[in-house]
Parts: C-alpha cells; structure tokens; sequence
C-alpha cells in the first residue's frame, strides 16, 4: 500500500515545484520593499534546497510499487516535507515584523493557497500534508497573535482545520482507487492467461450449464468433443452427454462420480481427470469449471474450460506401465513387488495377520546363458515367468527382481503352511524340464522367506532376511527351501568376518599344505599324495576348508590361493621319489579362469616338476556351470601331460557321459559308496562295479575315497579299486610327515 502511495509522488513533483516557486515568487513581490534582497536571496535558497532534496527522494520512490520500501525512505520523505514547512515558517517569522499588516495578510493568502494546492496535488502522502499545514498553519497562527489580529487567529484555525480533514479524505480515497486499479489489473492478466490457454489450445472448449446442470450455450467446439450437434446437446444434462451407457446403469466411474458431485455442491475445480464416453469410446477429459453468479450474486451454473487428454493419459500410462512392469518377462518389476510388499506389510498390521515374501533364484541358469547364449536365456526366462504366473493365485503377487531372481509376496500368510506350500510348488514347477529351440535344459529353484512382521517390520529388513534364508538355500545346494531365522543374521556376520581374514590370509602365510597317501590296492605301495589345503586364521584358528572353500569360490579368492596351492605343491612333490604324484583340488572358478594353464605351465616350469606327476582334481559342478570353457580348459592341461582326477563321483549331477567324454586318468569314488559298499548297501555295490568295469574299460584307474576301517579295505578290494585313500592308511599330514614316509629323515638332507 505503501508502495502505491509513495510511487505517484514523482508523476507530481514538477507541478509541485511550481507551485513553490510561483508562491515564493509571490513573497518576493510582497516583500520586496520590506525586506533587504541578500536575506530574500538566502530564503529562495533555502527553499530551492528544501524543494530539490524533496524531489531526489520522490524520483527514488517511482518503483516502490514493486518492492518493499525501506523504514528510512519514508522518514527521509518526511524529514523533506517538514524542512519544506520550517521554510515557509521562517517566511512568516522573518518577514512579518518588516512589512504591514496587509503584507501579512497577503503572506498568508500565498501561503494558505499552497497548503491547499499540496492538500490536492499530494494525496498520496497526507503525513507530510498534515505535516505542512500543521508547521505553516501554527506559524501563521503565531504571528497573527503578535499583530494581534485575533479575527484572521480564529480564520486560519478553522481554514487549517478544514485542510487537515480534506487531506485525509483525499488520501483515503486516492488509497481505495489505487488498490482497486491493482486488484482490476490483477484480475486482467488471470484472463488473459486464461484466454491464452485456451488460444494456444491447452484448453480445447468452454462449457457452461445452467442450475439444474444442463448444458447451455454449447460452443462449436465443445458440441465436436461430444461428437453431436449443437442442438442435439443444448439443455440436456451434461453428466448424461458425457456417462455413456453408465447414465443408465448409474455406474458411474469413480472420476466422473466426483465432477458430479463437485457440480452438485457447487464447487469450482480445476484440471479434474475425468473418464468419459464419447460415442461408445472410453476417453480422458480435463475439466476446469467455476460457478456462475448472476448480478444479485446468486448461483447461476457452472462455466469452465476442458480439453481432452486422452493421447496424453495413454502414453503416460505406457510409461508408468513400464516403469512397474518387467519389458522381458511382462511380471511386475523391484519397483511394483516392492510397493505391493509395502502394501501386504501395511494390511498385516492393520489386520493383526502375516504377509511374506519369497525370493526365488535359479539354480543352474547362469549355465544355459553362458552356454547356449542370451537369446535362449531369455526364452528361458519368459517361460519360468510364465510357470510362475500359473502357480499364483489372488492372494500372491509374483516379480522380477532382477537377472533370475524372482519373488512373491504372499499378502495373507497367516495360514502356517501357506509358505510352505507356496515355496515347494515354485521349486517343483520351475525344476521340470524346459524345452527350448530343441534344448531341453534342466535348471532348479531355491527359494528364502522371510514372514512379515515377524521377520522384519519394513519392508527392506524383510526383503532383506528373505534374501540371507535365500543364500543358505544355494548353500544347501539349491532346490530347495529355507526360512529366515535369526541365527542366519550372525552367520552372515561371521561369514562377513570370515572373508575379512581370508583376504588376509595368503599375505600373513596363514595357508599350510597338508598330504594325504594314496595306496595301490594290490602292494599298499604309495603312489601319490592329495595336497589338502589347511588355514590357521590369526581371528578364526583352525579353518575347515569345508567352511572356506566355497567363500574363497564365491569371492573369487581361491584364483590366488589356488595358485598357491599349486605352486606349493609341486614344490613339495619335487622332493619325493619319481614315481609319487601330486594331486592338486581346482575349483570350477579356478578352471574357468583365462590365466588358468598359464599358472599350471608356471608352476611346474618353477619347480621343475614333471608334468605326469601333477594330477588335477575337479568335480563334476564344474561341467554344470560352463561345459564347454572347462573341457577345453583340462583338454589343455591333459596336452602338458597332466591327469586329471574326478573327484566326489556320484555325489554331483552324475552322469556317465561325463567320464566317457572325457579321459580321466583317475575316477575318485566318493566315501558314501564306500562306506554303503561295506555295509551291503546294493546301490553302492552296483555303482562302484559300473565304475569300475567302465574305467577298466576307458583305461582310468579308480580310486576308494574314505577308507577307515579294515572292512571297508576289504569290500573295496574285492570291487577292484585300483587305489586307495583314506584314514586307514593315513589321514592328512604335514609335509614334514609326509616326507618321513620315504625314509627321508630330515628336512636338511632333503635340501641338500
Ligand atoms: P576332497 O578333495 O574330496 O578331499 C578329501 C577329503 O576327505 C579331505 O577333507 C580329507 O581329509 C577327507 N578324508 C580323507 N580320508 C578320509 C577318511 O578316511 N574318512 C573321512 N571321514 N574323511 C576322509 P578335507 O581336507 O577337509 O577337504 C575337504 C574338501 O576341501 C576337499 O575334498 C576338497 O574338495 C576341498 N579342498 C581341500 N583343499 C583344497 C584346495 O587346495 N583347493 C580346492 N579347490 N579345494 C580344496
Ligand atoms: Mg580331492
Ligand atoms: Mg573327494
């Protein structure tokens, strides 16, 4: 308000200057036989002073309608008016006692016309007009008093009083005009943003219906969005025009429902989706609608602006389509599982039930898709979602997370065995064969869980827990169940130490060799030794390799530590007689890295070993995952004139194929058939004879994994195992030991 005020002083300051001047030129001519010319010099001074400051802080104020104005501006304003004032008081304090009385009256005049000329022309600041005819007025007051001319003393009070109220009057209503002017401008630029929304065709029609919610007043365009005549629309109702069939059914959908309801109470809205049918097509309107009042402020309709938003809404549900949905699989994606896991969470608690969530894994599928190729892999995928999808019902939500991980989320749980159930039918639908561009490939499932809100109370603890009951299922082997506890969170813990260490542990030498002794079945002669890893962690003391192994083959730290094992190995076997060999485990990880024969070729180059006296021990998980890479990774090694072993037969996904494709010089046979063979277990007796006829056969040796015990040497024997190994001749030994069994007693005759 101040900033209006204060921004209309300029437009006047010329015209309020003249006014000064032609009143001072007046005084001059007045008292210029009176009064001496310096001391008329010195006050047309002053005034110009006065009237010049004036002017400079009202040229300062012309943009104080458009931003705050400062404390110190306006009192500068009036410090300006009232220097202004003491002016012309000194006139009335320094002329008067020079000249007569006529002077003085005629002083007076100039000055009362002033007062009232600034009262018009400065309505905008009425302080510094109350201001000046206070000061000029209570001057002239005075010096009527002095020349006792108590008539003009009454004149000049009841002439002030009458300028004081007009000042205020002009300023009050100066005041209304100018915020009427800033409210109508205000006003102006909402229309004309309006009208050009609807030019630039934003908004595509206008719309109007009178009190009973009739159309009225149809516009060309508006009758073209309805698909109809302007006559065939023109009083009708307007929710009928856009319901379609439901006008009749009376369900309405929940948006149009709303726009009714909003024209029933009368209630202005804006950009309101609405679902509308035009012509038998389901389409999006945007409305916007105001009531109408007529000149006596009743309610008089509604009127407003719509567009038709259809292509719009469409492509931005494809958007948020795909944002939820997986483009590969078509199954919900993280980000919708996630939410309607938020959602199961949020009704278990409200209903004091259960909710879970499943996560499922492949097992076996990194195989395909390395093997076979992403195409496939992906084939693979849309199957298993597919299978997934079937095996659902209302109750469960099924997702990609991601690669081939998939989940469900089970919103109402509270039935114990539901999980149970859920999980075994995942694992046993998505375990049966797929057949795929004439593959049939063979993959698994396991599955975690994780019960909400018992096993976490947000939705990140519980996908979090279902994924650690995930991880015991794959370390369990795969294809199967498991279910969070809370014991999983300190194996994770420990695990999570576990690693810290083991990336220590080749730099603090904490790995040791240990050797076992095979024997030849027929003369107990030994033939080779197993190197078998042992770790004493500083943390963890004695470490079971059982334990470490798949760690090191998960965090891809047996790649080193493998290169240890065998360089330490072949170090070790050069100091036992010609004839003994070495056998060194590798992990399918270490087999399927490119520096792989490099380090064998190093190993023996180093140390001088003959290449026939290395024997490499693999299983058989390592034809599971990467076939092709592995055979050609021992063809390699096989060409430098090492063995190769099986080791654990029977125990992995055994096939026969496997050992005829192959030429292993040794098939281990793991100690459960050895130990099933001695107690008249008929499998076991079977297998160990097919195995060995078909090595003897293949020209393989065989060698009984596990033998303790006098009987099971015997059974073994009479199966015709070629060799033998286990506690009953020797349990793993230092290297120090080991040597000792040759007759070579001391470490320094051996360097020697
Ligand atoms: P494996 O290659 O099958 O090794 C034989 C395992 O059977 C050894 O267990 C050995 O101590 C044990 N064993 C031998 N004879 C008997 C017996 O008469 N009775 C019983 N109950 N057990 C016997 P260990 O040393 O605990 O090694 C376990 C597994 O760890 C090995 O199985 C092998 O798969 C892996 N491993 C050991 N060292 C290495 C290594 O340097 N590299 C890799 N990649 N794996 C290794
Ligand atoms: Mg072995
Ligand atoms: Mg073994």
């Amino acid at each position: 308000m101040r900033g209006l005020q204060y921004s209309s002083l300029a437009k006047v300051t010329k015209l309020r200057i003249a006014s000064h001047l032609l009143a001072a030129f007046g005084v001059c001519w007045i008292y210029y036989p009176f009064v001496h010319i310096a001391i008329l010099g010195g006050w047309l001074a002053a005034l110009g002073g006065t009237l010049y400051y004036g002017a400079q802080i009202d040229n300062a104020l012309v943009d104080a309608d458009r931003r705050r104005i400062g404390k110190d501006e306006v009192q500068s304003q009036t410090r300006a008016a009232i220097a202004n004032a003491l002016v012309w008081v000194s006139t009335l304090a320094l002329f008067s006692p020079y000249g007569d009385l006529k002077a003085q009256l005629e002083l007076w005049a100039v000055c009362a016309m002033l007062m009232t000329a600034c009262a018009v022309m400065l309505p905008a600041v009425p302080l510094a007009n109350l201001m000046f005819a206070g000061i000029v007025g209570i001057g002239a007051i005075v010096s009527f008093i002095y020349a006792h001319s108590f008539e003009m003393v009454v004149v000049s009070m009841l002439f002030i009083a009458v300028v004081v109220r007009g000042a205020i009057e002009n300023a009050r209503s100066f005041l209304t005009a100018r915020v009427a002017e800033a409210g109508m401008a205000e006003r102006n630029e909402v229309v004309s943003l309006l009208l050009k929304e609807f030019e630039e065709g934003e908004a595509d029609w206008l719309w109007q219906i009178d009190t009973s919610r009739r159309v009225r007043s149809v516009s060309p365009r508006f009758a073209f969005a309805l698909g109809l005549a302007s006559d065939e629309i023109d009083g009708k109702p307007f929710i009928q025009l856009v319901a379609g069939p439901a006008w009749e059914t009376g369900q309405f959908p929940s948006s149009l429902h709303d726009l009714a309801e909003r024209l029933k109470r009368r209630e202005s809205f804006s950009n309101l989706l609405v679902r509308v049918t035009i012509g038998g097509h389901q389409r999006w309107w945007e409305l916007s609608g105001t009531p109408k009042l007529d000149d006596d402020g009743n309610f008089d309709g509604f009127r407003g602006v719509g567009s038709d938003v259809t292509e719009q809404r469409e492509s931005s549900d494809k958007i948020a389509h795909m944002a939820r949905y997986d483009t590969l699989t078509g199954l919900p994606n993280r980000m919708m599982v996630t939410e309607a896991l938020g959602e199961a969470m949020r009704y278990a608690d409200q209903w004091r039930t259960r909710c879970a969530f499943l996560m499922i894994d492949l097992d076996r599928f990194k195989a395909v898709n390395d093997t076979l190729g992403h195409l496939l892999g992906d084939q693979l995928l849309a199957k298993v979602s597919e299978r997934l999808r079937s095996i659902v019902s209302d109750n469960e939500l099924c997702g990609r997370l991601g690669g081939d991980e998939f989940a469900v989320v089970v919103r109402d749980a509270s039935d114990h065995t539901r999980v149970e159930r859920v999980a075994r039918a995942v694992i046993e639908v998505l375990s049966r064969p797929y057949e795929i561009d004439h593959h049939t490939l063979y993959i698994g499932a396991s599955v975690g869980s994780a019960i909400g809100p018992r096993d976490g109370s947000t939705v990140e603890t519980l996908m979090r827990n279902a994924d650690l009951a995930l991880y015991r299922s794959k370390e369990e082997g795969g294809g199967q169940h498991f279910g969070y506890e809370p014991e999983l969170h300190a194996l994770a813990e420990e695990r999570r130490k576990l690693e810290f260490s083991l990336r220590r542990a080749l730099e603090r030498d904490e790995f040791v060799l240990n050797y076992q002794p095979v024997v030849d079945a027929a003369d107990e002669n030994i033939v080779s030794f197993e190197a078998l890893l042992r770790w004493n962690s500083e943390e963890h003391g004695l470490v079971s390799p059982a334990k470490f192994i798949p760690l090191a083959e998960d965090t891809r730290l047996i790649v080193p530590i493998g290169e240890w094992v065998l360089r330490e190995a072949c170090r070790e076997a050069v100091r036992w007689p010609g004839n003994v060999k070495v056998a060194v485990n590798v992990s399918g990880e270490q087999l399927l890295d490119t520096h792989f024969i490099q380090s064998v070729v190093s190993a023996l180059h180093q140390t001088g070993l003959a290449a026939q006296r290395l024997e490499i021990e693999v299983t058989e998980s390592i034809f599971v995952r990467d076939a092709i890479t592995a055979r050609a990774a021992l063809e390699q090694i096989m060409a430098l004139g090492c063995g190769i072993a099986l080791d654990d037969f029977g125990t992995g996904y055994s096939s026969l194929a496997y050992i005829r494709n192959l030429r292993f010089s040794t098939i281990k046979v793991d100690r459960s058939f050895v130990q099933g063979a001695a107690t008249g277990s008929p499998e076991s007796l079977a297998i160990i004879r097919a195995v060995v006829a078909m090595a003897e056969s293949l020209e393989m040796s065989t060698t009984a994994e596990g033998v303790e015990t006098e009987a099971e040497l015997h059974v073994i024997r009479q199966l015709g195992c070629r060799k033998i190994q286990g506690y009953y001749y020797g349990r793993p030994m230092p290297a120090v030991e080991a040597r000792a069994l040759f007759g070579v007693p001391t470490l320094q005759r051996v360097s020697a």
